[in-house]
C-alpha cells in the first residue's frame, strides 16, 4: 500500500470528497511552485479558509477560479465596487466581506512586490534563499501550525499592506507551495517533492564532466556544445561536434564560466549560457539582435534541459537562477532573445528560449526587429541589491 500523510485520507467523504483531497496532497500539496499567478491562486484560496476547512476551500475552488479570472493578479487587482458586490453575492465561493475585500487589496499589494522583485516568486522563496526546507516529521501531530519564518514573512506582508495573512495562513501557504516540505517521512511524496529541489551552479572547471555528461555524444544538439553565438557561421559549422566541445572546453579551462548548470538530486539535468554581452560577436553582429544601446547588458543566449525534465516549467527556473548569477556578477541589466514557437516546436528549436518563460520570470520586451524573435530585459534594481549586500 502507498503510505500517505493521514490527514490527506478521508475516511467517509461524500460526492467525490476524498478524491478530491487525495489529488490534492498527491499532486500539489508541498511540490514547490515557482509560478507567480499560481502563488496568487494560493494567498486568495489560504486566506478564504481563515477559520474553516481546507476541504470547504478545495470544494469551491473551480467556482473561485471562474469568479477570479483564473487568479490573474492583474485582472483581480483592478476589481472595482461593482465587481466586489458581484464576488459578495456568488453562492459558488466564500462570502465574507472582509476577506473579499482583502482579495482584491492582496492583488494590488502582490502586484506592487511583482514590480519591486520582479516577480512575487522571487519575493517569497527569498526568505529560504530560494530552497524548500524539508521537515524531518514522523507524525502529523508534530507539524506546527506557524514558525518563525512565518511570523517573519507575515510581517513582512502585513507591512506591506497585505490583509488576511497572518503567521499561520501564511504557514499554510508555504506548506503549499513548497517552501516547507511538511509531508511526513513515510509519505510518498516527501522525496518526490524534494526532487525538485533543484540547485544550480556555475560551470568552472571542477564541473566540465557534469557539463559533458549533460550535452551527451551529440553535444546537445549537432554538435553545437553551445558555440554558436561565439563564433563565426562557418568556422562554427567547420567543428561541430568534437571541434566546438573543444572549444567550450578550453573556454571553461582558461576560468571563464560560460552559463550555469541545473541539478537534481546531485545529477546534471540543466543548462543555461550566460555572459556579458560582448562575449557572442554573432549576437553583435546580429541584424535582428544588435545592441539596443550602449548598457553593459549580460545575455542569456541558450538552454539545455535533460529530456526527462522537459515541459515542467524548467526554463523559468534556469531563468531566474541565471538572473541570480548575474546579479553576484554585478549586472544591471540582463536580456533574452527568446522566440514565439507558433505550432509545437520539438525543445531543440526552441533553444534560446520561449517568451513566455520569460515574461514569467519578470523580463520585458525592449526591442522587436523581427517577428519570430525579440529582445527581452530584466533591470535589476541596483539600489535593493545594494542594500541586501551591505
Ligand atoms: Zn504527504
Amino acid at each position: 500500500m502507498v503510505e500517505r500523510c493521514p490527514w490527506c485520507v478521508l475516511k467517509n467523504g461524500k460526492n467525490g470528497d476524498a478524491e478530491l483531497y487525495l489529488k490534492y496532497h498527491d499532486e500539489e500539496w508541498g511540490a514547490p511552485v515557482r509560478d507567480d499567478r499560481k502563488q496568487f491562486e494560493f494567498l486568495v484560496l489560504e486566506s478564504a479558509q481563515a477559520g474553516l476547512s481546507w476541504l470547504t476551500v478545495l470544494r469551491k475552488r473551480e467556482n473561485y477560479r471562474k469568479a477570479y479570472d483564473n487568479f490573474e493578479p492583474a485582472k483581480v487587482a483592478k476589481y472595482g465596487e461593482k465587481k466586489a458586490a458581484e464576488l459578495l453575492a456568488n453562492p459558488g465561493i466564500i462570502r465574507n466581506r472582509a476577506k473579499i475585500e482583502a482579495s482584491i487589496n492582496n492583488a494590488k499589494r502582490f502586484l506592487e512586490i511583482q514590480k519591486e522583485f520582479g516577480s512575487f516568486d522571487r519575493y517569497i522563496w527569498s526568505f529560504t534563499g530560494g530552497k524548500p526546507l524539508d521537515n524531518p516529521w514522523k507524525k502529523t501531530s508534530e507539524i506546527p501550525a506557524r514558525t518563525e519564518l512565518s511570523d517573519k514573512i507575515s510581517a513582512d506582508m502585513k507591512k506591506r499592506g497585505f490583509k488576511f495573512l497572518g503567521t499561520t495562513i501564511v504557514y499554510s501557504h508555504l506548506q503549499a507551495v513548497g517552501i516547507v516540505n511538511d509531508h511526513i517521512i513515510e509519505c510518498f511524496r516527501k522525496p518526490a517533492v524534494a526532487e525538485n529541489a533543484f540547485e544550480f551552479h556555475p560551470l568552472t572547471s571542477k564541473r566540465w564532466n557534469d557539463f559533458e555528461t549533460l550535452f551527451g555524444e551529440r553535444g546537445a544538439c549537432g554538435g553545437c556544445w553551445c558555440m554558436t553565438w561565439k563564433l563565426p557561421r562557418k568556422q562554427f559549422k567547420a567543428q561541430k561536434g568534437e571541434g566546438n566541445r573543444k572549444a567550450i572546453k578550453q573556454i571553461v579551462q582558461s576560468g571563464e564560466i560560460p552559463g550555469i548548470l541545473m541539478y537534481s538530486s546531485g545529477k546534471p539535468i540543466g543548462w543555461c549560457a550566460i555572459e556579458p554581452r560582448e562575449k557572442y560577436p554573432v549576437l553583435e553582429n546580429s541584424r535582428a539582435l544588435k545592441r539596443i544601446d550602449e548598457k553593459p547588458v549580460w545575455s542569456i543566449t541558450c538552454f539545455f534541459i535533460a529530456k526527462q525534465f522537459r515541459r515542467k516549467g524548467l526554463s523559468v527556473k534556469l531563468i531566474n537562477a541565471a538572473v541570480e548569477y548575474a546579479v553576484k556578477q554585478g549586472a544591471d541589466i540582463v536580456e533574452g532573445y527568446p522566440t514565439e514557437p507558433k505550432t509545437n516546436l520539438p525543445a531543440p528549436f526552441i533553444w534560446t528560449g520561449t517568451a513566455s518563460a520569460f515574461k514569467k520570470a519578470g523580463f520585458i520586451e525592449a526591442a522587436r526587429r523581427s517577428k519570430a524573435r525579440s529582445i527581452v530585459r530584466y533591470f535589476i534594481d541596483t539600489e535593493r541589491t545594494k542594500c541586501q549586500k551591505s
